[in-house]
């Protein structure tokens, strides 16, 4: 399999999996108001948490059709087994794919030297990731953030200029006032009349599930992740998911730039990192077995990186406390 064909299994187990979720919903054993005109309104589904407003629950308690008013009747509907059946169907059918992106992933070094490590990535995630990094060529970090949204524009708030991409120190081309940073938004787009965004946005809303999967695993990336939410909460500002995802793609330009034998610049890191330094690629292992792992032996040991250091950030990482 090529970089090509892993792709397109990545998108078509999405489409199978936004359908499946779409069946699942209509598969619910739910409870259902029924009138005499024929109307029939879900209420609540039974088992899971029900989405229904307060509204439509006020009617079903005063057996009330939310759409004529008329009297009606709270009723158990159990859906068409066929439409089960058909759900499982498809969850077969995306394991087969997940197996599928597996047989590729597990033979790719970034895989295999750092990304099996790593707690919340699995076979899905590697592979959308590898499938990017493997089709296109990043020069520069920058590149890759900018590939995924993250990278932002200079816009000035007065006269409404856009320049692309944002530098540090860069001024209005009009008035000569300082430049803001921002990340191309629809919002951003509308407010400084971008037109297209120069990007697909799906990228950056796959790579906000990636990152939301990196904390909710809760290793070391996650860890990351906690402390700079603390200092979102003492800044009143919402940055911690975009520097968390841009820590990640900034290692994953990494390992790869030193997988293939490149030379990596540093410099850009370093305001991503902690204590204002580079932060080198993380990996979910006890501290003592770190020299044992590919991540040590294959990227590590060449990386002119201090293990004494490495292993007391990892282990600084893994204690609890935030
Ligand atoms: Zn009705
Ligand atoms: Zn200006």
């Amino acid at each position: 399999m090529n970089p090509y064909e892993l792709d397109q299994i990545f998108r078509t187990y999405i489409d199978i999996q936004n359908q499946r979720k779409e069946l699942e919903n209509r598969a619910y054993d739910r409870k259902v108001l029924v009138c005499a005109n024929g109307h029939m309104v879900t209420v609540e589904k039974i088992g899971v948490k029900s989405p229904f407003s307060k509204k439509r629950k006020r009617l079903a308690s005063l057996e009330l059709c939310p759409i004529c008013m008329a009297k009606a009747e709270v009723r158990e509907y159990r859906p068409p087994k066929i439409i089960k059946d058909i759900v499982a169907e498809l969850k077969e059918q995306e394991k087969k794919l997940v197996a599928a992106m597996f047989e590729y992933v597990k033979d790719d070094p970034i895989w295999q030297f750092w990304l099996q490590y790593v707690k919340g990535i699995g076979p899905t995630h590697a592979a959308y990731l590898l499938s990017v990094i493997r089709t296109k060529d990043f020069e520069y970090p920058t590149k890759l953030w900018a590939y995924f949204g993250l990278y932002p524009i200079a816009v000035c708030e007065d006269c409404k200029a856009v320049q692309k991409p944002y530098r540090h120190g860069i001024t209005c081309p009009k008035c000569g006032k300082p430049m803001k940073p921002k990340l191309p938004t629809k919002v951003v787009s509308k407010m400084y009349n971008l037109g297209t965004l120069g990007f697909d946005p799906t990228r950056r809303a796959r790579m906000y599930v990636i990152t939301m999967s990196l904390v909710m695993a809760g290793g070391v990336y996650g860890r990351v992740f906690s402390r700079w939410l603390i200092e979102d909460k003492a800044n009143n500002k919402r940055t911690a998911w975009v520097r968390l995802a841009k820590l990640f793609l900034a290692h994953l330009y990494e390992v790869d730039r030193r997988i293939r034998g490149l030379p990596v610049p540093k410099p850009y890191m370093i305001e991503y990192g902690l204590h204002n330094e580079y932060i080198p690629p993380l990996i979910d292992e006890k501290p003592e077995l770190i020299t044992k792992t590919q991540f040590y032996e294959k990227l590590l040991s060449n990386m002119h990186y201090d293990v004494e250091k490495y292993i007391g950030l990892i282990r600084e990482l893994s204690e609890k406390k935030a």
